[in-house]
C-alpha cells in the first residue's frame, strides 16, 4: 500500500481509540515524509539528532519533531530550537541538560521517561529504582524548563505475543503509580508511548496513548540506520 493510504487506515483505526500516531521517519528521504505529511501526518520521529535537524529545515514548519532514539547530552543543544516532545530521557544528567538548554531557547520542553521494560540488554531506559530516585531528587525539583508528561518503554523483540503484553501491562501499572505518586495534582502527566509497527495492538489494547509507527507506514527500511553510538 502507498505511504498515504497507510496514513488513511491508521488514522481509521485509532480515531475511535484517541492513541496518537507517532510517524517514525528515521532513514526515510524528505520525500516520503512529505507524501505523508500530504496525507495530514504531523508528526514524526527520529532517533537521529543530525537526520532530525537536516529534516526539520527542508520540511513544513508545522510539523511536531518528536526525538525517539537514545539522546546524547552534547546533541541536545541542536534540536532544544524546535522539538516537541523528546521520548528518551533516560538519566537526571540529560534531563539537567535539556532543562539548561530549554532556557537558553526560552521554552519548556516536554520529556517522557524512558523506562526499561524489555528482556534484552541492549535496550537504553532507567530502571524501576532510577526512576524513582530521579523524581525524588532535589535536582529534579528545581528543573523549570522540562516537563515531564509521562513514560516511553519498548518491548522486547520476541514473537512471543504474552511476554510483550505483559511488558506494556508493566508500564502502564508503573504510569498509573507515578501518576499517584508525583503527579497527582498534574495533568500533563498522561502520556504512555508504547507499540510500534509489529505490537502496537497489544500496546493499544494495554493503555498506550502515542504509538510509534515506522515500517508499517513506510515499508520496510532499507538503508540500517546509523548507530547512535557513533555520532
Ligand atoms: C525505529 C523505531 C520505531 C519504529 O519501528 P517500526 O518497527 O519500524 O515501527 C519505534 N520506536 C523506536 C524507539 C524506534 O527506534
Amino acid at each position: 500500500m502507498s505511504i498515504s493510504a497507510n496514513i488513511n487506515d491508521f488514522k481509521k483505526q485509532l480515531g475511535a481509540v484517541k492513541v496518537k500516531l507517532i510517524a517514525v521517519s528515521k532513514t526515510q528521504p524528505v520525500e516520503k515524509i512529505q507524501e505523508a505529511y500530504d496525507a495530514g501526518q504531523r508528526i514524526f520521529g527520529e532517533n537521529q539528532v543530525q537526520e532530525m535537524v537536516d529534516k526539520y529545515e527542508h520540511l513544513p514548519k508545522d510539523i511536531e519533531w518528536h526525538l525517539i532514539g537514545h539522546l546524547q547530552t552534547n546533541k541536545v543543544k541542536y534540536i532544544a530550537p524546535f522539538v516537541n516532545l523528546i521520548h528518551s530521557v533516560d538519566s537526571l544528567k540529560l534531563l539537567q541538560e535539556i532543562n539548561k538548554q530549554a532556557l537558553k531557547n526560552n521554552r519548556v520542553i516536554d520529556c517522557l521517561l524512558q523506562v526499561y521494560i524489555a528482556d534484552e540488554e541492549t535496550k537504553f531506559g532507567l530502571g524501576y529504582d532510577e526512576l524513582i530516585e530521579l523524581l525524588r531528587s532535589e535536582e529534579f525539583s528545581t528543573l523549570k524548563n522540562v516537563s515531564i508528561v509521562g513514560v516511553m518503554g519498548i518491548a522486547t523483540n520476541t514473537n512471543s505475543q504474552k511476554q510483550i503484553k505483559e511488558e506494556f501491562y508493566e508500564l502502564s501499572t508503573l504510569f498509573n503509580g507515578l501518576k499517584t505518586a508525583f503527579f497527582r495534582n498534574n495533568p500533563t502527566f498522561k502520556e504512555i508511548s508504547m507499540g510500534m509497527s509489529s505490537d502496537y495492538l497489544i500496546a493499544i489494547e494495554q493503555g498506550s496513548t502515542m504509538i510509534r509507527v515506522g515500517s508499517a507506514i513506510f515499508g520496510e527500511r532499507t538503508k540500517k540506520p546509523i548507530s547512535n553510538n557513533n555520532l
